[in-house]
């Protein structure tokens, strides 16, 4: 092998790597019959036969719980308004403690603050990357009222030890498996394993609708809740017989016919997408764990995996090469991304949301502090080191490979692992760029 591309050598692959192509002749046909229907939404939102939504909508939530055997799926406009959806209907109030990961896509997080919860972060497990029963234990006050528990990369978190000690403390569960669907724990598909979770539909996961998501529960009373929350629940309380009405303030997260007509015909091709990525996944670990320095994904017993992203350990000090250097170099080895896609190899998740500004100043729905100003006694703080696990994954440890998806093949893998060789033979070259 000849010198690095990094130093001016040439690259180990220039073919590019083809982008996904997720809209079949399926799809289209599905959207040219809506469009003849002429009815591109049926929801009303007051009390009649159409507060539930059109054909298309029912027809897609029955097919995704009936795949699954969920008794309820709630389709929504977006898994970001479906978490908020789920954190109302659990009935979480101004005050409440609400424990998530930190690392995660931020609107886990916000969807408590939406209903003037207060995220608490517990640490992440260094092998799976999520919260366990361990972690969240060690931050539950007699405040939390509710764990939202993200199946992040797309690993099932351990959900036993988790549902043991919600039920003991008599707090809710919610799931955000947007990275996750299709995914199963011990036999159990995730998503509804607690009081109420779902999946995202937005363009970038396995399967989607443009922009969407699906709620799922096993719940009667939370999933009318949820229902409600999505459908003006202030018109149609009292048609639906409710009473506790808390929350009960609707918004319009409704998914239109033609993205609940493209997401029927997307459902279809999950199995296959989650196939395709585990034979990718299989085969890049065969390598990677041949490799000093390289430790690939744990996964932990009976817990399914969907590989959203793909997870990879890094020792600098094992291969002698910083992360930074050693993200370029590999990317300089291989084709650009073209356009939509990531580069080959990225260099760890998003920052721990803690950090962001939000958190440090505490300032969310209005100026003046609120929720945080609901617990006067109480010292929130989210400094840097509130987390030491999340922050050492983030900063040091940790490498996510974008070259598991489709329609990538086991020989698109073979040449990533080689860029990787390559550049770890000649790490002596690589000193001079350091
Ligand atoms: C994608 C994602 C979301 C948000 O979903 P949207 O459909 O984009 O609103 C929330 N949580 C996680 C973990 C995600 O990956």
């Amino acid at each position: 092998m000849g010198q690095l591309a990094i130093t001016g050598g040439a690259p180990l692959r220039s073919a590019i790597y083809p982008g996904r192509r997720t809209m079949g002749q399926a799809e289209k046909q599905a959207v040219i019959d809506v469009m003849d229907s002429d009815k591109l939404s049926s929801f009303f939102g007051s009390p009649g036969d159409q507060w539930l939504g059109g054909e298309r909508v029912k027809e897609f939530e029955r097919k995704w719980a009936d795949k699954y055997g969920f008794k309820h799926a709630i389709s929504v406009n977006s898994w970001t308004t479906g978490l908020m959806t789920a954190v109302g209907a659990v009935g979480i109030e101004p005050g409440d403690e609400v424990i998530c990961s930190p690392y995660t896509m931020s609107a886990s997080a916000t969807a408590a603050l939406f209903y003037g919860g207060i995220p608490v972060f517990a640490d992440i497990d260094p092998d799976t990357f999520n919260i366990t029963a361990d972690t969240i234990e060690q931050v539950i006050t007699p405040r939390t009222r509710a764990i939202l528990v993200v199946h992040i990369f797309g690993q099932a978190a351990d959900m036993d030890p988790i549902m043991a000690l919600a039920r003991k403390h008599g707090i809710k569960v919610i799931e955000d498996a947007a990275q996750a669907p299709g995914v199963f724990y011990k036999g159990r598909p995730i998503g509804a394993i607690g009081d109420i979770g779902g999946f995202s539909l937005n363009y970038h996961k396995h399967v989607h609708t443009g922009e969407g998501g699906m709620l799922v529960t096993n719940d009667d009373q939370v999933a009318l809740r949820a229902q409600l929350i999505r459908n003006h629940a202030e018109n149609l309380v009292e048609a639906q017989g409710v009473d506790d009405l808390s929350n009960m303030i609707g918004s319009n997260y409704r998914l239109t016919e033609l993205q609940a007509a493209i997401g029927s015909v997307q459902l279809d091709r999950l199995d296959g997408y989650l196939d395709h990525r585990h034979k990718l996944a299989q085969h890049l670990s065969a390598q990677l764990a041949a490799i000093p320095g390289f430790t690939p994904p744990v996964l932990a017993e009976g817990a399914g995996h969907a590989y959203y992203c793909y997870p990879v350990r890094y020792d600098a000090a094992v291969t002698g090469i910083k992360r930074e250097l050693f993200v370029r170099a590999v990317n300089a080895e291989l084709p650009p991304p073209v356009p939509g896609e990531a580069v080959p190899l990225a260099q760890a998740y998003v920052r721990p949301l803690y950090l962001a500004p939000l958190y440090q100043k505490k300032i969310a729905l209005g100026s003046k502090g609120f929720p945080w100003t609901m617990q006067p006694d109480v010292d929130y703080r989210y400094a840097k080191g509130l987390c030491p696990v999340t922050e050492r994954m983030h900063e040091q440890e940790m490498l996510l490979p974008t070259v598991i998806r489709e329609p990538l093949t086991t020989a698109d893998i073979d040449d990533f692992v080689a860029a990787i060789r390559k550049v770890l033979a000649h790490k002596d070259e690589l000193a001079a760029l350091a």
